[in-house]
C-alpha cells in the first residue's frame, strides 16, 4: 500500500481524508466545509473568471444603474428647465 501524506486544510487545520479531494482556494488546499465558508464570503473581492461572481455582478449592475441614470437625466432636465 502506498504511503500517503496526510493534508491538512490551510484553513481550518483538519485533516483531510485520503478519499477527499482538496479543494484550492486562493492557492491553499482547503477542506469542502471551508471551501464553502471561504466562497459565502466571496473571500473579500469578487473573482471576475467565476462565471457565477460575473453573473452577481451584471444582476446588480442592471438592478442599480438604470435607475441612477434615470435620477441623472431627471436632474439635468430640472437644470435645463430652469
Ligand atoms: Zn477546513
Amino acid at each position: 500500500m502506498p504511503e500517503t501524506e496526510t493534508r491538512h486544510c490551510a484553513n481550518c487545520g483538519s485533516a483531510i481524508g485520503n478519499l477527499e479531494t482538496p479543494r484550492v482556494y486562493k492557492n491553499h488546499a482547503v477542506c469542502a466545509d471551508c471551501y464553502q465558508k471561504l466562497n459565502r464570503r466571496f473571500g473579500g473581492a469578487l473573482d471576475m473568471h467565476n462565471p457565477v461572481h460575473v453573473l452577481i455582478v451584471v444582476v446588480i449592475a442592471a438592478a442599480t444603474v438604470p435607475p441612477l441614470l434615470g435620477a441623472l437625466w431627471y436632474f439635468i432636465r430640472a437644470l435645463m428647465a430652469q
